[in-house]
C-alpha cells in the first residue's frame, strides 16, 4: 500500500523499550523493503500511560548505549539515514554522530503549543509552563514579551548541570526534564553514557 502511494519521502518512527532492543535490525530490514527514507529511532519516554509502568519500560544505561552504538554504525554504513530523535543529548562521543544536527530543545524557542485547555506553553510535554490562555490572552503578545523561563536559561545552572563543560552545547537539556521546583535536572543521559 505505502510503494502504491508513491510518496516522495517516508519517515518511520520507532519507540524503543526494552522489548524492541533486540528487533532494531529485524525493523530495519522491513523499513529498508518499505522504501523507507528516514527511520528515526527514539527511546521510550517515560510519560503518559508509560510512566505508570517505568520498570518494563525503561532502557538501561547499557541498552541506551547499544541503540546510540546501532545507530551510529548504520549511519556509517546503512542504506536508509537512520536518525536520533530530537531529543536525549548524549555527549561528544555521540551527539554529531547519531543525527543530522546536534541535540537542541526548540520548547519555547520555534515551538509554541496550545493545549486542550487553551493554555500556551512551549511544549505539550510542559503544561505546567503555561504562559497564558489562548481565551484571554494576546497571542502574539505572549509570544513576543513572555516564554522568558524557556529563553533565558541561566536558571538551570544549578545542581549538575552548574558547573558541566556541556552547557553550551546541551543549554541544560530538555525542558521536559525540569519540573517544579527546578533545582535539578531529571536525568543526564551524557553523563550516565559517560560512566558506563
Ligand atoms: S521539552 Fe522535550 S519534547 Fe518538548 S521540545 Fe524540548 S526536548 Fe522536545
Ligand atoms: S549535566 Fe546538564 S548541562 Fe551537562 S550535559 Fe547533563 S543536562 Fe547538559
Amino acid at each position: 500500500m505505502i510503494q502504491k502511494a508513491n510518496f516522495d519521502f517516508i519517515e518511520v518512527i520507532t519507540s524503543v523499550g526494552p522489548q524492541v532492543v533486540n528487533e532494531l535490525e529485524k525493523i530495519y530490514g522491513i523499513c529498508l523493503d518499505l522504501g523507507v527514507n528516514n527511520w528515526r529511532i527514539m527511546p521510550i519516554i517515560l510519560y503518559g500511560r508509560a510512566a505508570l509502568n517505568k520498570d518494563n519500560l525503561s532502557l538501561s544505561t547499557k541498552e541506551l548505549k547499544y541503540v546510540l552504538d546501532y545507530i551510529k554504525e548504520k549511519r556509517k554504513t546503512g542504506k536508509i539515514n537512520v536518525t536520533l530523535n530530537e531529543m536525549w543529548f548524549c555527549g561528544p562521543e555521540y551527539e554529531f554522530e547519531v543525527r543530522n544536527s546536534g541535540f537542541f530543545c526548540q520548547a519555547g524557542i520555534n515551538i509554541l503549543s496550545i493545549l486542550a485547555d487553551g493554555n500556551v506553553c512551549g511544549c505539550p510535554m510542559l503544561p505546567y509552563m503555561s504562559e497564558g490562555n489562548i481565551e484571554k490572552d494576546d497571542i502574539m503578545e505572549m509570544w513576543e514579551r513572555g516564554f522568558l523561563k524557556y529563553r533565558n536559561i541561566e536558571w538551570k545552572k544549578v545542581g549538575k548541570c552548574k558547573n558541566c563543560e556541556s552547557f553550551d552545547y546541551c543549554c541544560g537539556g530538555e525542558m521536559h526534564l525540569w519540573k517544579p521546583p527546578y533545582q535539578e535536572i531529571e536525568v543526564c543521559y551524557n553523563s550516565l553514557i559517560k560512566n558506563q
